[in-house]
């Protein structure tokens, strides 16, 4: 028996926003006990001293992509399509190395800003490993944070994707673009499949799940394949959808109805099912996600990064449909800082609606962040929650720090004003993996080397990719934004009327 007890805090209670004092007895990495102070524990148990901490639950991130850590602040204005007409290059020519580097720099980052827990929707080019994979996997166990890591895979290329918009590219760049040809199905399947029956890690810690990665990316077969494979391993399935509306727009063109009816009619909803942004849906497209027990990964900051348009939070969730918060990658996000993911949360709701009732309170926010992510990882009944039964996911910030001076509001604080450097320390399963705000697990400095050395490595090589893409954007830009002003009955972006 390993027990822990943290004591002398203060344990935030999301849903009445108070802070009582309270001890946190831990067993072998489960919360085994939260009771106000004075409890009995056994006389080897490990103390931690929590006075002046607020301690909550480690924050969740529904979605992100690991892969996209080496690239934070590229490209600038950038809409989604012209982020991944930047794909191949951003993504190119990584070796095993590069992929373990990635998802360690993303782990640092997130466990250092109080995240103890993701789901990262990981890329390889042109196709996942089964190595590939288990680096990432590696990485995050290394790290000690949990995550669910999903290979992400498609059948068609981006330019196969959006009706037209080949034909709109000058005749020497489209040929270049018709020679990308994208892994066969088949292959990617069997990397799936020898994936999933040889898991190496504890999948409590590090869980496998798929990524197909967008309705209009991949085949119907394909979709269905997938869907089959995840049921038949039990596992998540998670997808980008109604990202933007050039998405939605496509979507109806290729198959005459929205993205959410169309996966519908081929039964791929369901409660293994995340969805990422889920901007673009009508009542509708929510009702579908809702009954079938669905969840939404909601990236506020991302979708404002990529001009994606602001997601119906309020209407998903009368609709009884679950939604969690997360970043998205650093490559479209910049960051992944859970805390500014539910400040943005809570902003991008006022955008909404003029009826302040509309908007989401910070209390709904705090709770997307935890119970809601925890839902759409598939862990909703292990993590999110600083309760008896639930793993020892635990952040303790520090209520010496100017953010915290004065405590009027613990909830609204957390969400409003906390910008994780209050962040003090940080467990996962009992382990504390960040301590004085110093990370434990991994060796910053070497990530720092690692990480110049790959970038100079990775321009270089992914030059001519570059250089191609760089000549496609204007045209793909062009092309999309006037796809854009196309009328459609869903509006999700704030406009001026001035211009
Ligand atoms: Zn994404």
């Amino acid at each position: 028996m390993s027990f822990t007890l943290i004591t002398n805090g203060r344990v935030l209670d999301i849903e009445t926003s108070t802070a009582p004092a309270a001890d946190i007895l831990i067993n072998q990495g489960t919360i085994e006990t939260v009771a106000p102070p004075g409890i009995t524990v056994p006389e080897d148990a490990r103390v931690i001293d929590a006075a002046d901490r607020l301690i909550i639950p480690g924050l969740i991130n529904s979605h992100t992509h690991g892969h996209g850590s080496l690239y934070k602040g590229g490209g600038d204005r950038w809409t989604l399509e012209l982020l991944l007409n930047a794909g191949p290059w951003l993504t190119g020519e990584r070796t095993l190395d590069h992929k373990y580097l990635a998802a360690s720099l993303a782990a640092a980052e997130m466990l250092s800003k109080g995240c103890t827990a993701v789901y990262d929707l990981y890329v390889e080019i042109p196709a996942p490993t089964v190595e590939g994979m288990r680096a990432v996997g590696q990485a995050y166990h290394d790290a000690g944070i949990r995550a669910v890591v999903a290979p992400m895979i498609a059948d068609r290329t981006f330019f196969q994707a959006i009706p037209d918009l080949v034909d709109a590219l000058p005749e020497a760049l489209r040929q270049r673009i018709q020679n990308t040809k994208m892994t066969p199905a088949a292959s990617t399947f069997d990397i799936c499949r020898r994936l999933l029956d040889n898991w190496t890690f504890d999948r409590r810690r590090i869980t496998p799940a798929l990524g197909p990665t967008i309705p209009l990316h991949c085949s119907d077969d394909f979709l269905t394949t997938a869907h089959n494979l995840a049921l038949e391993y039990d596992v998540g399935l998670h997808m980008h959808l109604a990202e933007s509306k050039i998405q939605a727009l496509s979507g109806v063109r290729h198959y005459g109805k929205s993205l959410t009816a169309h996966l519908d009619s081929l039964g791929f909803l369901g409660p293994h099912f995340t969805a990422a942004h889920a901007i673009w849906l009508d009542h509708d497209d929510i009702t579908r996600l809702a009954n079938s027990g669905a969840s939404v990964a909601h990236n506020p900051g991302s979708n404002m990064r990529l001009g994606s348009g602001i997601a119906p939070i309020r209407e998903m969730l009368d609709a009884g449909l679950n939604v969690g918060i997360g970043t998205d990658g650093a490559h479209c996000a910049d960051n992944q800082n859970m805390f500014e993911a539910m400040r943005l949360t809570s902003f991008a709701s006022r955008l909404r609606s003029h009826d302040y009732d509309n908007w989401l309170c910070t209390e709904e926010v705090a709770a997307l962040a935890t119970t809601g992510s925890a839902r759409a990882l598939g862990m909703g009944d292990k993590i999110g929650k600083v309760a008896p039964g639930f793993e020892a996911d635990l952040v303790l910030l520090d209520l010496n720090h100017l953010n915290w001076l004065p405590i009027n509001d613990p909830v609204n604080q957390l969400i409003h004003t906390e910008d994780a450097t209050a962040v003090h320390t940080v467990i996962v399963g009992g382990d504390v993996v960040v301590r004085d705000g110093q990370l434990l697990s991994i060796d910053v400095a070497k990530l720092k080397s690692d990480a110049q050395e790959a970038i100079a490595f990775l321009d270089e090589e992914n030059r001519e990719t570059r250089a191609l893409a760089e000549q496609l954007e204007r045209h793909v830009g062009k092309f999309c934004s006037g796809l854009a002003r196309s009328p459609h009955h869903v509006h999700a972006m704030a406009e001026s009327s001035l211009t």
